[in-house]
Parts: structure tokens; sequence; C-alpha cells
């Protein structure tokens, strides 16, 4: 049995479950993800009640904000400060709707990593 930790940041790009930073959280294949019901390595229940995941929502949203605003900086400084809105728009509208599916799987793990209180890492699971 290996018995190193797992690291916070390892497990979460990984997307493994936040009790025993070991199991899957999501489904491989697709590109929109769907989650297994339950950690295959400690058996923690992903959706924890009913309407778990609206949280999300809001992260995801916080994401895409996010994205947006990067984007729109990043068009300012390397066009010189255009001010032509076809450009902008043709750049951020696809790049927004091509990372949904990303911030859709982070937003979840984002989530229940930091926004559960009563969800958190136990070293006894990882091993
Ligand atoms: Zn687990």
């Amino acid at each position: 049995m290996n018995e190193e930790k797992t690291s916070l940041w390892r497990a979460l790009i990984q997307a493994k479950c936040p009790r025993c930073r070991r199991g899957e959280m999501f489904k491989p294949g697709g590109i929109w993800k769907k989650m297994y019901d339950q950690c295959s390595h400690c058996g923690l229940h992903y959706e924890r009640h009913p309407g778990y995941f609206y949280v999300a929502m809001y992260v995801s949203y916080a994401l895409s904000v996010a994205e947006l605003i990067t984007f729109t900086v990043a068009i300012i400084i390397f066009s010189g400060g255009s001010d032509n809105i076809a450009l902008y728009l043709g750049i951020i509208l696809p790049a927004i709707f091509l990372l949904a599916p990303i911030n859709y799987k982070y937003s979840r793990v984002i989530h229940m990593y930091f926004l559960d209180p009563g969800l958190k890492y136990e070293p006894k699971y990882d091993k």
C-alpha cells in the first residue's frame, strides 16, 4: 500500500474525492463529465443531499466572470486597446462556450473542496 499522502492541489486538479483524495469523482470519457454516485475508495456519497450541487452553479458563474475579465484584459493588451466590439465578442463568446464543460466540472470540485464546511480531508482514508 502507498502510505504517501496526496497533496490538496494534485487531488483537486485530478478531481479526486475530497475526503480520501484517492477515488475518482467523474466518469472517464465525454466532454460533459458525469459524476459517480459515490467514491470507489472511501464510499463518500458525492451528492450529499438533494440540491447539493446548487452552490456549484454560483461557483461556475464566478469562474465564467473571471474568464470573461481575463479574456477582456488580454484582448485589450494584445490589440493595443482596440474598440472593435466584434473582436471582443468573437473571442470571448466562443471561449466561454468552450470552457463551459471545464467550469461545470471544477465548480463541483471547488464546491466540495472549499465551500462545504461538513466535508474535510480525512487522512485515515488516504491509503
Ligand atoms: Zn473518497
